[in-house]
Formats: C-alpha cells, structure tokens, sequence
C-alpha cells in the first residue's frame, strides 16, 4: 500500500488543511511534480548559472546516464534502448520518419489514435505514396483483434498502436495487436504517452519495436521531456531520418558512423535540468513501488467511474475493458468548456478534450468534446467527493 501522507508531502501542489483546498485532476495533461523533481531542476539551473552549462553537465555526468537506467528499469529495457527526446511526439515522429515506406505501402494507425501521430502518416503517406489505415475496434472500443489480422498484409510497413487514449479510460491490447502486426512483418510503434507511469510497461512482454513516453504527464516529470525506446536489434541497425554529431560520428571527409545503441536518436543539445528531473521523477515512482503507484490511480479512477454515472445528465464516455487512471465524460446540456471553467472556478482542474485530438474515435462516436479528469495518486478521496459533488451541482 502507498503511504498517501507521504505522497502527499512530496507533493507541494497537494494542499492539505482548513477549507477546500486545490483538486488537480489533471494527470493526463501535466501532473504535479513530486519536490525532489522541481528541486533537481532548480539546482542544476543555479549550478549552470555559476560555472556555467558545459561544467555543470561535466558534474552530473553518471546522474545523466542514470536517467536512462531508471527509465528501463521501469520499461525492462536496457539505457542502451532508450533515447531522450524532449516530448513524446518528438520520439513517436523520430521513430516513424525513419521507416522506410514505398508507394504501395501501407501504414495503419489505432482508431483511438493520437492527432499528431496521425497526421504524421497523413503527410508520409503524400510524400510517399503509402496508404494511411484504421485499425478497426470492436464492441467495446478496443482494437478489434479479429478485424486486425484480417487487414494485415505483407504490405504493412507501419502498425501505430495506441495503448492508452487521450480522451479517456481505454486500455488496448498492445501485446497481442502487437503479435499481429509482426506475423506480417510489420514495424509496431507504441504510443505509451498515457500509459508510462500509470499502468505496467514490459517492453519485453509487449513486444513492440518502439515505444514513445513524455515525461509530464503520469511519470510527473518535467515539462520538455519525453523518451523513445527501441527494440535491441533496432537500435543498433535503423538509420535515423536526421543525426547530428552525437547520434553519428564525423569519421572522413565522405563518411560518418552512428552511434553503437539508441542515442543514434538523439540530438546532442538538451535541456540538461530537465532530463536530471525525468531521472528524479522515475527515481522517485520506482522507490514508491509502481504497482503501488498504479494501484492507487486505478483505485481513483475507478471510483470516479462509479460516481458520475449517478449524476442525472452526466454519462462517463469511457470505452474498452481494461481502464486506465482517465475518466472522460459529458454533462448533458453544459458544454465541456463550460464544465471546466466552472470547476476551475472551485480550483477543481480538469481539461476538456476536442474531437481534433482524436478525430477518428470522436467523429465515430459523434463526439465533438469530453471533459477529462485523470487523478494521480496524490488525490484524496475526500477530493474526488468534491470533484463529484461540483459536477452535480453543474445542472441545479
Ligand atoms: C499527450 C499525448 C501525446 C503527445 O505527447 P507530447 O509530450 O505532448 O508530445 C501523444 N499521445 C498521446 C496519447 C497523448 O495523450
């Protein structure tokens, strides 16, 4: 079991005391950062300010590689898989211009999936000549596994797999789509943007040939970060779409050599501060225990999942079997915007999430927006009744 006081104390956005205090239910946009995340920054930041960027980074030279350790170690990668990126759109776009794709090919995306990963493939696709193709889902709203391996062919290059949506509590069955997609050759790109850091992540289990995480959202990392892995064979073997003289070294007049593992995928300028606060953020949810962690956001989320429903005129739009810490839902007759800004008022945060970021799955189901609430495990219970009380006195 988490100590909830502890997480609590860590986290300085949690105000705990007299009268109602913040509620942030907003895991999925851009958590709350436990201290040892924003002091880490700030520290490096002063130290750059003194001795400047170049000696301040000599400084941290083991914590930098540590980062990498950290995050495969919540991944079961090895750092040699793992490149820094500073968005999870950045590491997805890093991956996918990279396949090579021919006129014919074709490329497949995740209904649920994301809007930057599917207007990449869009534009891809017009430069190639490749096809861009939804993946089916079933009932439920979960990729249809039956309908995916009757679609495959040897002429799918690319399966974009979405395991966790933006818009809401869908979980996809990464693994076994996964397996699909490899009986035809196919390359499979996980977007894990909002599943690292609230559900399990085995790459090994998973299977999958790359995967894209940003640090903001449920690993509480900071802002600018993001990481993609990359299956051991691949990060030695794929030529990234552009490299600089850290992915590759200037070797001849005529020839460059990439470098031996995943950095290949990597620029060498970073935000230095801010991959030391990835590290501190992973750091962190590894010494809480992450099955702890992830227990306590799917204890959250579930009884939000519980409550709305009970609100007449609120409905819960979340699809799939398994869940994720996200709970999307409408309030008849009051616009998501609305709904927000009203909570926002009570210091209640949630977002609202527009049908452009999830085009596909939205326009199917003739939705134009949710409103999204993504609790962490530093929210109390007793703030979750209050989030539900605010959405029900929304319609008196
Ligand atoms: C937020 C999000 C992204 C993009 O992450 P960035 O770090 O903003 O690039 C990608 N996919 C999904 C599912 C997301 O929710």
């Amino acid at each position: 079991m988490l100590d909830d006081d502890r997480v609590r104390a860590d986290t300085p956005g949690c105000v705990s005391g007299p009268g109602p205090g913040p509620v942030f239910l907003d895991s999925a946009g851009s958590s709350l950062p436990p201290r040892v995340v924003t002091d880490t920054v700030v520290a490096h930041l002063r130290r750059e300010s003194e001795i400047g960027g170049y000696r301040a980074a000599n400084e941290r030279l083991d914590d930098l590689a540590e980062v990498k350790t950290a995050i495969g170690a919540l991944i079961n990668a090895a750092p040699e898989s793992i490149a820094l990126s500073d968005s999870a759109t950045r590491s997805w776009a890093d991956f996918f211009y990279s396949v090579p794709l021919a006129a014919g090919d074709r490329i497949l995306v995740s209904e649920a999936d994301y809007a930057s990963n599917a207007i990449a493939a869009l534009q891809r696709a017009r430069a190639t000549g490749a096809t861009v193709e939804k993946i089916p889902s079933d009932g439920s709203g979960q990729i249809d596994l039956d309908a995916l391996a009757a679609l495959v062919d040897e002429r799918v290059k690319l399966v974009s797999v979405l395991h966790a949506p933006t818009n809401g509590g869908l979980v996809n069955p990464a693994a076994e789509a996964t397996r699909i997609a490899h009986s035809v050759g196919a390359l499979v790109l996980l977007d894990a943007c909002q599943s690292a850091g609230q559900l399990p992540i085995d790459v090994a289990e998973l299977g999958v040939d790359a995967l894209s995480a940003t640090g903001r959202k449920w690993l509480r990392g900071p802002r600018g970060t993001g990481f993609l892995y990359l299956r051991p064979e691949l990060a030695r073997s794929m030529e990234p779409a552009r490299l600089d003289l850290h992915g590759a070294e200037w070797t001849g007049p005529d020839d460059y050599r990439l470098a031996p593992d995943a950095s290949r995928f990597e620029f060498w300028e970073c935000d230095v501060a801010g991959r030391l606060g990835l590290g501190a953020a992973v750091r962190y949810l590894l010494e809480l225990g992450p099955h702890e962690v992830y227990a306590a956001i799917a204890a959250r989320a579930e009884h939000l999942r519980k409550a709305l429903p009970e609100i007449p005129g609120v409905t819960v739009r979340d699809l799939g079997i398994r869940h994720s810490g996200i709970v999307s839902f409408t309030v008849d007759g009051v616009d998501s915007v609305e709904v927000r800004d009203r909570l926002l008022a009570q210091d209640i945060t949630v977002t609202v999430s527009h049908a452009g970021s999830t085009l596909l799955d939205m326009t199917g189901r003739g939705l134009r927006s949710v409103v999204r609430a993504s609790p962490h495990c530093f929210v109390g219970f007793d703030e979750l009744d209050r989030f539900v009380a605010a959405v029900a006195a929304l319609r008196a």
